[in-house]
């Protein structure tokens, strides 16, 4: 019989709270819990969904423990899988994120250039207070975390937190293999074997085999190459003509650039910053629509819930997304030794890369953590990217810990994304005046 399991989400008053419990629900043979806690640093927002997320629970199983708390001490004490999915500033700061930089005529967007270098600046200290909690009440504990920007955050966990037990990991390369295995036609993406490298939201996959050990990739580069990541035809008359469907679709503008490859749809951001803002709509971006979709799909959901004290047709789905999060949870608790993307520290799993640069890359889990795998050699175009981004990174997280101005200046300057020296300055004064708030005082 398994050990059964206690686990804190923190940034419990995420829209993506009640779909992750569902989720853990859903999987309680290969992951059996006793305990589920929430923990917010706003009781209010925490508020929209913890009664909800308590009916659920009890309707599936009433010997599960439930707790939603603002209490630290509370929330961190006694589990032993903390999921971590915090927004600090929530959508309100995301939404400047994303619209300030567009008054420059630069990319707009959550995690890549100007925006999320600002987000970047606001995560550290909330995902750092979040680790030092953890170590306080649960040293045991392990911290799965997906809070954005992941890229910067795991720089700064290595940085600042480099003994503790945060494993940080992105959903992303996961949802593209869905969407793979959808055009390969296999049933599921665990039918598929990966090989992946780059940075978070910036990487390609070198090799796709199904299980007999077919390798798909340059079929599925040729399919790339008319469709991107649309399931051809088929994919084309039918699929929701929405704005993922154009990012996959645009995928094949990708290809067309670095054709031996499969790439991060986001990479569509650093090559393409032009089109990506002549396509942006500066008065309506992503935040918006999902303040308007998702955010409001969701409290209305749970509001019902808690209304009629039952989940009998809700609207409420499994997220598939929190997949990967049961699974690595379920490697480290009982071993299963999959298979996973993670970002890590390098050290020599990209030959021809820095050590210390944050990676994301394939490793086998189990109880004692993750072992990365040899990836071997990268060629230049790639390297040549990836330098100057993990560049980015290392120099916010530097700006973040000296409170230098100058360092972020230089990690603007240097974004691929950002055209001069000169709109970095007025980005970067920009974004600072709006998140006084949040980032530290800089020098
Ligand atoms: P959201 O704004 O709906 O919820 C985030 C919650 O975090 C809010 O309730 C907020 O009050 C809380 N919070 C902020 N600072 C906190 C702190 N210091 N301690 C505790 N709680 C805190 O945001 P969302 O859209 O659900 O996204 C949450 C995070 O997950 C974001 O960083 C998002 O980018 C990320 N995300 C990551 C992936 C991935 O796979 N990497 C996928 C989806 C979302």
């Amino acid at each position: 019989m398994k050990n059964k399991l206690s686990v804190v989400i923190a940034g419990g008053g995420s829209t993506y709270t009640p779909e992750i419990i569902l989720m853990l629900l859903d999987n309680l043979d290969r992951l059996p819990l006793r305990k589920i806690k929430l923990y917010d640093n706003d009781e209010a927002r925490q508020n929209k969904v913890a009664k909800a997320c308590e009916i659920l629970i009890k309707e599936k199983d009433p010997t599960i423990e439930y707790v939603a708390t603002t209490d630290p001490e509370e929330a961190y004490t006694d589990v032993d899988f903390c999921l971590a999915h915090i927004r600090v500033g929530q959508l309100p700061m995301r939404e400047l994120d994303e619209k300030i930089p567009l008054k420059y005529d630069c990319v707009g967007q959550e995690t890549c250039g100007p925006g999320g270098i600002a987000y970047g600046m606001r995560s550290i200290g909330g995902v750092i207070e979040n680790i030092d909690y953890m170590e306080k009440y649960s040293p045991h504990c392990w911290m799965l975390n997906y809070s954005n920007p992941a890229s910067i955050v795991a720089e700064a966990t290595r940085r600042l937190r480099p003994n503790s037990r945060v494993i940080n990991i992105c959903d992303m390369p996961i949802g593209m293999e869905h969407g793979i295995a959808d055009i390969v036609g296999v049933p599921s993406r665990k039918d598929l074997d990966i090989r992946y490298y780059g940075l978070n939201h910036f990487g390609w996959y070198t090799s796709i085999k199904d299980k007999t050990g077919k390798e798909l990739l340059p079929a599925l580069i040729e399919h790339m190459k008319q469709y991107g990541f649309i399931n051809g035809e088929e994919g084309m008359a039918t699929e929701n003509k929405d704005s993922w469907f154009e990012t996959n679709l645009f995928a094949k503008h990708l290809v067309a650039v670095e054709p031996t490859t499969i790439p991060n749809t986001y990479l569509k951001y650093y090559l393409y910053p032009d089109y990506v803002v002549e396509h942006t709509d500066p008065s309506y971006t992503r935040a918006n629509e999902v303040i308007d979709g998702r955010e409001t799909e969701v409290f209305t959901a749970c509001a019902e819930i808690e209304k009629n004290g039952h989940s009998k047709g809700t609207s409420l789905e499994i997220g598939i997304h929190a997949e990967f999060i049961v699974d690595l949870a379920t490697a480290l608790a009982f071993n299963t030794q999959e298979r996973m993307l993670i970002i890590v520290e390098n050290k020599g799993a990209i030959k021809n890369f820095p050590d210390d640069a944050m990676v994301e890359i394939p490793c086998i889990v189990g109880k004692d953590g993750y072992e990365p795998l040899a990836m071997g050699e990268i060629p230049t175009f790639q390297k040549g990217l990836m330098e100057q981004q993990v560049a980015v990174e290392k120099l916010v997280v530097e700006a973040w810990i000296d409170q230098s101005y100058q360092k972020l200046w230089q990690a603007l300057t240097l974004s691929q994304t950002v055209p001069s020296a000169t709109v970095a300055k007025q980005l970067l004064d920009d974004l600072m005046e709006a998140n006084k708030q949040y980032w530290p005082e800089l020098h």
